[in-house]
Order: structure tokens, then sequence, then C-alpha cells
């Protein structure tokens, strides 16, 4: 099988970058090893859609971003375009954006093969000749001559062994992993504000006994899922290695089971969750970092804190610095930061103090964004393999921060028509000239 663009992995960053692409005329191949397109958004119940607004008026991010809003919008399954920009996040239902997401690619004569993991390349002077397969036909190979790796771990990269950081650089931990699930059958008009908080202390009292490792008590939202009496939840914390499948699997069972634990309590205790039921629990835990390659350009937290531009910038991002402790521990604070009044042990706090970032500079500039280089996407050496999504070339705390969905959908598209004008022009995706991409990007009415 040969194709000219092939891009691995059907998440925000891989359907922006295939469709992109496909629009631009190129014969492309999505990869995806479940049955549907995604990524987080549909196998981890991940939600609502964030990084996506300037302020009430403007996008942060539009483009691809905003066809698809458009299209799930027309099939019931998230507001308009219009309004979408004029809150924090999106919220979307995740079953309709499976559908909305895969007729949007088919628009543009993607190919797409699902059911397909890939796990190995094949690689001569930083050129990669063929990937392989793995699903149910056996082992298939599969030329291209520019491949995208959007597998959120960077696989590819990986397996062509092109060089790659991760997590905090005094310990390679990285940010902890975590569940999210819904809740259906809630009598939302019986939650009170005394309610709310009666549950919250149930929620409160179990974490203290170190019963639930969630940290946050909350009663859910509308991220995942926009439906009446049905709720998303994004509360747990899970530490370990996303790219490591001991890991993956111990904490696979034991979120599972601290969801459980979590709906009982609320069915058991709570006014209006007496006929709730858990109604989607996600086909994979939530990675939230893992591996970022090592790119021409490395983005900095001095990047996004001071809201630099620059002339190939390619995406614009504007979400805070949100690290979840990599240790997993859930007390006291949301997030990994100097503040921290963990009790426990903790080398970051101990003698890395000045590495983690205070509560007050997690953001970039008010109503300002950050400029993300092409060269962020471009692992060193690289002739043809350029890296999307939560994967490209930042530190620990710049990743924190381009890790949400928006970002990666407008780095994914910027990634797709790079491919494009490196294959027409027959040149290595280094050379590409980033006021090429600029301009194919107001044509797609992305923003950088
Ligand atoms: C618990 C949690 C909560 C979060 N909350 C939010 C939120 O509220 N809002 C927000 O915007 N972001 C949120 N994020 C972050 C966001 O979901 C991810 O960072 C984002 O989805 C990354 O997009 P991606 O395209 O890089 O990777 P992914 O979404 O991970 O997509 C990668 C795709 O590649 C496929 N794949 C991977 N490896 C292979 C392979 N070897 N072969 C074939 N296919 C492969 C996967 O199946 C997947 O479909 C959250 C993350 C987590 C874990």
């Amino acid at each position: 099988m040969e194709r000219d663009i092939v891009v691995i992995g059907g998440g925000p960053s891989g359907m922006a970058a295939a469709w992109a692409c496909a629009k631009l005329g190129a014969k492309v191949l999505l990869i995806e090893r479940y049955g549907f397109a995604g990524g987080m958004a549909t196998n981890g119940l991940v939600g609502s859609i964030l990084g996506h607004y300037l302020n009430e008026s403007q996008p942060a991010v539009s483009g691809f971003l905003k066809f698809l809003i458009e299209k799930t919008h027309k099939m019931d399954g998230c507001e308009k375009w219009e309004d979408s920009f004029k809150k924090y996040g999106i919220p979307f239902d995740s079953e309709i954006l499976k559908i909305s997401s895969e007729k949007l690619l088919l628009e543009e004569k993607v190919e797409i093969l699902y059911h397909s993991f890939v796990c190995d390349a094949s690689v001569e002077n930083y050129e990669i000749k063929e990937i392989e397969v793995v699903n149910k036909n056996g082992k298939m190979k599969i030329k291209g001559k520019i491949f995208i790796d959007a597998t959120g771990d960077a696989d590819i990269a990986f397996f062509s062994n092109f060089e790659y950081t991760k997590g905090r650089f005094f310990d390679g931990k990285t940010q902890s992993m975590g569940s999210m699930f819904k809740i259906a059958g809630i009598d939302e008009d019986k939650l009170t504000e005394d309610i709310v908080k009666r549950a919250q202390k149930i929620l409160q009292d179990l974490r203290e006994k170190n019963e639930l490792i969630i940290y946050n008590a909350g009663l859910g939202g509308k991220g995942s899922t926009r439906r009446k009496g049905e709720r998303s939840f994004n509360v747990m914390r899970f530490s370990g290695d996303g790219t490591n499948v001991f890991d993956l699997t111990k904490g696979e069972i034991f979120l599972r089971q601290q969801i459980y634990k979590y709906w009982k309590n609320l069915k058991e205790n709570v006014p209006g969750f007496e006929n709730s039921y858990l109604s989607n629990l996600p086909a994979n835990i939530g990675i939230r970092e893992t591996r970022q390659i090592k790119g021409i350009y490395t983005l900095t937290e001095e990047d996004i804190l001071k809201g630099n531009k620059t002339e190939d910038s390619i995406a614009r991002g504007t979400y805070w610095i949100d690290i979840h402790c990599p240790l997993g521990r859930t007390k006291n604070v949301h997030i990994c930061i100097k503040e921290c009044k963990t009790d426990e042990y903790c080398i970051a706090l101990d003698r890395y103090i000045d590495y983690l970032p205070s509560h007050d500079k997690l953001r970039p500039p008010s109503n300002d964004w950050f400029s993300i280089p092409y060269r962020c996407l471009v692992p060193k050496n690289s002739k043809n393999l350029i890296v999307v999504g939560r994967c490209i070339s930042a530190d620990h705390k710049a990743m924190g921060s381009i890790r949400v969905m928006a970002t990666c959908m407008a780095t994914g598209q910027a990634g797709g028509i790079a491919g494009y004008i490196a294959l027409d022009e027959n040149i290595s995706v280094d050379k590409v000239n980033p006021k090429k991409i600029q301009k194919i990007l107001e044509e797609q009415e992305g923003l950088y």
C-alpha cells in the first residue's frame, strides 16, 4: 500500500491534519487504532474543547475547528460557532462528534483505515520509508512520501528513532493520567446549592480517607455531553507512564473501580442521583503527557507567559499552564505549582522549587496569545516526518498549555498544510517556507 501523505492518529490534531492536506488535493490515508475518530474527545470522553477563544468576540483558533463545530452543530451535537467562543469551553456530544468528524473527513476524500495500530517504522537517513501496521488482516506495510505523527505519544517519531523528551527534566515524570466518565439519569433540578455542598462533603470525606483519589469533588458538567440529566466528570488522577502498558493497565483498572465508587456514593447519598446510572466509561484512560519530540525549536514556559510572537507562527495558543501533579497527588491543590502545600515528600518542592510555576504566573498576557512556531512540528533532522498535537516540541511546562484540543487542532491543520507543501515542492519538511503555510492557513480560515 502506498499513499502521498499518511497521517497516524485520528484525534483532534490528526483529523485536522488529514482534512487540511486532503482539502489541498493530496491523497491522504488516516490510520486510527479505534473504530472511530476523535481521539481523547471520543475515546477518552474528554471535553469541553478548550483553548479556542481569545475573548468573547474573537476566537483564537478557527479553520478546521470552525468547520467541525459547524458540522457538529448541524447534527445537533454542539452549539453554533458564533456562540462557541463566547465561553470558556465548547461542550459537545461525544457520540455525535464521532459521526460529524468522520463526515467532514470523508467530504474531503480522506481515506480512513480504522482498527489499525502502527507499531514500527523503517527509516533511512532520517527519512521514513514505510510504517508497519498491525490489524485483523495481520501485519501491513504502508509506504508514504510524507508522514504526520498525530498519535499524541509521538509513537512514529519514537519508532523512527528521533530524539524526544519525557516529563520533568529532573525525574522524567509526566502529568498524571485520569479517566473521564459520564453519569446520566440525574434529576438536575434537585441539585440545589445545599445539595451540591452536601455531595461535595461526602466526596471530600472519602478523599480524606484515601478511598477516592480525586482532585475535584465536583458534580460534573457539560463537557463531552450536552444532554439533560447527563454530566461528564473529570475528577481522578493516576500517576504513571502513559507509554508503558503495565502502567496503562494498572491505571485502567484502578480508575474504573474509582469511577464505580464515585457514582455509587452519589447514587446512594445525594438527592437527584437516586435514578442515575453510569452511562459512559472511556475506551481509553486519559493521557495528559508522554513524549515530546525534540524539534528544531522547543516551545518554553517563557514563550507562553510573555505571549511571544514569531515570524514562522503557524498556530495561536492561549491556554494556561495546566499541570496535573505528576505524582498523582490530589490534596490541597489542583495543579503542580510552587505554592503546593503537600505534606508528603516531593522532589519538585524539595529540590526543584524554582522550576515550578507560581500560581499567579500561569497564563499568557490577558487578551493575548503566543505563537507556536512551525519549527516545533519538525523533529531535528527529519526529512519527511511532521509531528502535530500534544507531542510537538515543547518543554514540560509549555506542553501544559498547548495540549488542549483547540490548540492541537490548530497545529494539526498547519502540519497538514506543511505536509502538502513538502509533497508538492518535493522538498524535505524542514525546508517548507512558513509564509506559504500561513498563506494557505488564511485560505482555510486558520489563525496563526
Ligand atoms: C483527563 C483529561 C482531561 C482533559 N480535559 C481537556 C478538556 O477539558 N479540554 C481540552 O481541550 N483538552 C483536555 N485534555 C487534553 C486533550 O484531550 C488532549 O491533549 C488532546 O486530545 C490531544 O490531541 P492529540 O490529537 O494530540 O492526541 P489524542 O487526542 O490522544 O489522539 C491521538 C489518536 O491517535 C490514536 N493512536 C495513538 N497511537 C496510535 C498508533 N500507534 N497507531 C494508530 N493510532 C494511534 C489514538 O487512538 C487517538 O485517536 C484532557 C486530557 C485528559 C487526559
